[in-house]
């Protein structure tokens, strides 16, 4: 036993300084993307039931210099354990508000941006002043701003995040729940928390066919109507998840049916 042991370490040991050299080298280069700018925001509709374009989610981008376009799949989390989601999230905090007012001035008709904010992100002290400032500094409305935390963050600490949660909805910020139904699908916490809108997560779209997956999505849409909050649905790709979805009483919808993330100047602000 004792010597299979050591053949397995001296066998994962390569693989493994090979993942934390990739990680070394990605979290060099993270920071000099920061500082050099090569982070960008993708924009993607999201749709009410007439279908009309009401709103945006903000998706961030990494255009790497060698790499070319990095999906935030890949860095988020990296960039979550090294902390540098701090200094990206405040980025991508202020850039969306540089955004809405750039939007405004150009004229076009937008309700609200939709921003994902990370749990360590949100967890810092300083979350709410950071949220303001971002406002203040760019003469944006708080209601024009959605702040997009997922369950586990919100149920984390759940002191902290009422308290956060309740300054930002006094500010006049909005908050959605995202991919909701994959973590803790207990919907009685929701009640005393002060939310406006419950994103249901794209699995349950995509399995829509499937009879489960459909039972929830009709308890979300159903739970989500009394506590009188909006449900969107995202991830919607074909009309029949569209019509299944408005059936049950589905009101916004964000997808590739309607439009993939684009570069704010590609944006379509009608379908
Ligand atoms: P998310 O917040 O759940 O975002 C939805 C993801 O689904 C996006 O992937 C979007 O491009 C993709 N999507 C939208 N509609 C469809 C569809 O119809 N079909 C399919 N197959 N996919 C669809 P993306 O942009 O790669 O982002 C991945 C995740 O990275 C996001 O998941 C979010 O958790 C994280 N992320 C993105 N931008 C930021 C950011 O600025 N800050 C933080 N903290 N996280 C971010
Ligand atoms: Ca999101
Ligand atoms: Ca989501
Ligand atoms: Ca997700």
């Amino acid at each position: 036993a004792k010597e299979s042991g050591r053949n397995s370490i001296s066998f994962f040991k390569p693989a493994m300084q090979a993942a934390a050299d990739r990680r070394l080298t990605l979290e060099k280069e993270m920071r000099r993307a920061l500082q050099e700018q090569q982070f960008v925001l993708h924009y993607q509709p999201q749709v009410n039931d007439e279908p009309r374009v009401v709103s945006a989610e903000a998706l961030i981008r990494w255009q790497h210099p060698e790499k070319g376009m990095i999906s935030p799949a890949e860095f988020i989390p990296l960039a979550e354990d090294t902390h540098l989601i701090l200094p990206i999230g405040a980025w991508v905090l202020h850039e969306t508000c540089r955004q809405i007012k750039a939007w405004d001035e150009q004229g076009h008709k937008i309700d609200h941006v939709a921003v994902n904010v990370s749990s360590r992100q949100f967890r810092q002290a300083g979350f709410v002043q950071q949220v303001r400032q971002a406002l203040l500094d760019t003469g944006v409305n708080a209601k024009r701003l959605v702040i997009e935390l997922t369950e586990g963050c919100v149920i984390e600490h759940i002191d902290d995040t009422i308290a956060k949660m309740h300054a930002l909805q006094a500010m006049g910020v909005r908050i959605s729940i995202d991919d909701f139904g994959v973590g803790y699908s207990s919907l009685s916490y929701l009640k005393s928390l002060p939310l406006s809108q419950l994103k249901i997560d794209q699995s349950f779209v995509r399995h829509i066919n499937d009879p489960n997956a459909a039972v929830i999505v009709e308890t979300i849409i159903m739970m989500t109507k009394s506590l009188g909050l909006n449900v969107i649905a995202e991830g919607v790709e074909e009309q029949a998840q569209i019509d299944f979805l408005k059936a049950k009483g589905c009101s916004f919808y964000q997808g590739y049916y309607y439009g993939r993330p684009v570069p704010a100047d590609a944006f379509k602000f009608s379908l």
